[in-house]
């Protein structure tokens, strides 16, 4: 019982958050630059935060993550971090060869007032800079927003730096995945595959955060996203937008900077978000849906007809990202699931209006976003109505725990378990593995507590 003290009485809270559902805007940004191709992402603060935000992926992702800092002092807090920045740029370029440094900043940067632009313009202007390599940076002061906050702003500098038109448009579609898992992002690339569709990712961490092991020391890996590509998207026929808070604003950019067509879609979690994907993708680059997708979909309608009534009324808790939760809850209320309870830390008015349509057929659902949209608060609402499943990262497991209540590991971070970043959840595939998981745990759990006389070999 190590959340006992949680109590069953809720009072409204203006200032105080206890056990966050996010993290820190910097994480994102780093997880966004470790999807360019060779790019070193580089920490604009002390060392503290970078070995921190570096731990954070690390643990999830399981691969060593690689991320420089400018290593403040307390020097660096009064007088600015500029030398420290100019020393870094020098020493990695010379020593760790990037193609990209992929500055993001921090809470002691951002209060000092580092301007990164002017620092970026004076180690050019110094000669710091080698030709063909690149400095980009993005404002990441984690007291605003969350680590989806980090990644749009870092996905959003890509177009602002790359991004270029030729005047000429080439047949691909851009699809920016939002923050997903690596595996979700190449079963992304293998629907436009399979659909004949060229496209653009970007970022693309996969072959960067889940390389396979060759016995080599590789410090970038094989993959990410090019800067070719990245320039090449300014003449792409479209953009999808995968999420809103992660995609969206990079998407928006360049239609502004480039004529790009934006698509503005939900990740494709579950059925309904993964036929608009696949509708709008086929719509977009101007082909047909291949049989082979559909006998995909196929299949993943048949085992929500052989096992629908498993799901009927089970109440379900959810954290996390906005992004994912908004289809995530969608995909559970389709299948005759109750999602009661969701919150997420990152703020943002999208996440209301979603989920007031998602969730407006389920009685009593609770959706809250923002500061004091906690686990706390999330813990107190089970306790005053419990659930039958909680979704959700690794911190959820005290509440699992104390609750005596299942939790299937979703989102970031999964510090406790392996196959997150391996096994897709994103389109049919992807919603097939997730109705398994769903299904084992519900299963498990009866099973377990079913008494002896009504125990069954089956299901
Ligand atoms: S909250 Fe701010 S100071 Fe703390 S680790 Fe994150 S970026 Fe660093």
């Amino acid at each position: 019982m190590l959340l006992r003290h949680t109590p069953k009485d809720i009072k409204e809270r203006e200032a105080l958050t206890i056990n966050p559902a996010k993290t820190c805007q910097p994480i994102g940004a780093m997880y966004a630059a470790l999807g360019i191709h060779n790019c070193l992402p580089h920490s604009h603060g002390s060392q503290g935060c970078c070995s921190y935000h570096r731990s954070m992926l690390t643990r999830h992702f399981k691969e060593p993550v690689m991320a420089t800092t400018s290593s403040f002092t307390e020097g660096s807090a009064v007088f600015g971090g500029q030398a420290n920045l100019l020393t870094s740029v020098e020493n990695i370029f010379s020593l760790y060869k990037p193609d990209v440094i992929a500055v993001h900043t921090t809470c002691l940067s951002e209060t000092i007032g580092d301007d990164i632009v002017q620092i970026i313009a004076k180690a050019a202007e110094e000669g710091k800079i080698p030709a063909d390599k690149y400095i980009i940076h993005a404002n990441t002061p984690s007291y605003i927003g969350s680590h989806v906050t980090g990644f749009a702003n870092m996905v959003k500098s890509m177009v602002k730096y790359f991004s270029l038109t030729t005047g000429v448009k080439d047949n691909k579609v851009n699809i920016i995945p939002g923050w997903v898992e690596p595996s979700d992002m190449r079963e992304i690339k293998r629907l436009a595959v399979e659909m004949g569709v060229a496209s653009i990712m970007f970022p693309d961490t996969s072959e960067t955060m889940d390389r396979p092991q060759n016995g080599q020391f590789d410090m970038y890996g094989t993959g990410g996203t090019t800067i070719d590509e990245l320039r090449a998207t300014g003449d792409s026929l479209a953009t999808l937008a995968l999420g809103h808070d992660a995609s969206v604003p990079a998407g928006e950019l360049l239609n502004a900077k480039c004529k790009v067509k934006l698509y503005e879609l939900d990740i494709p979690v579950g059925l309904a978000a993964t036929d608009r994907f696949i509708k709008t993708l086929s719509e977009a680059a101007g082909v047909a849906v291949p049989e082979s997708i559909e006998r995909e979909r196929g299949r993943l309608v048949d085992i929500l007809t052989d096992n629908e009534q498993y799901f009927y009324n089970k109440r379900v808790a959810l954290y996390g990202d906005p992004d994912q939760l908004v289809p995530l809850c969608e995909f559970l209320v389709d299948i005759g699931m109750q999602p009661v309870y969701v919150v997420t830390g990152t703020p943002g008015k999208y996440f209301d209006e979603r989920m007031a349509e998602v969730l407006k057929g389920v009685p009593g659902a609770k959706f809250r976003q923002g500061a004091q949209a906690d686990m706390f608060l999330l813990h107190q609402w089970i306790k005053n109505e419990p659930v039958d499943l909680l979704i959700g990262n690794t911190w959820g497991k005290y509440i699992s725990r104390d609750e005596n209540i299942p939790l299937i590991r979703f989102g970031f971070p999964i510090m406790d378990r392996v196959g997150h970043s391996y096994f897709p959840n994103v389109g049919y595939m992807g919603a097939i593995r997730l109705v398994e998981k769903l299904l084992n745990a519900l299963l498990d759990e009866r099973d377990r507590k079913a008494p002896e006389e009504k125990f069954e070999l089956t299901f």
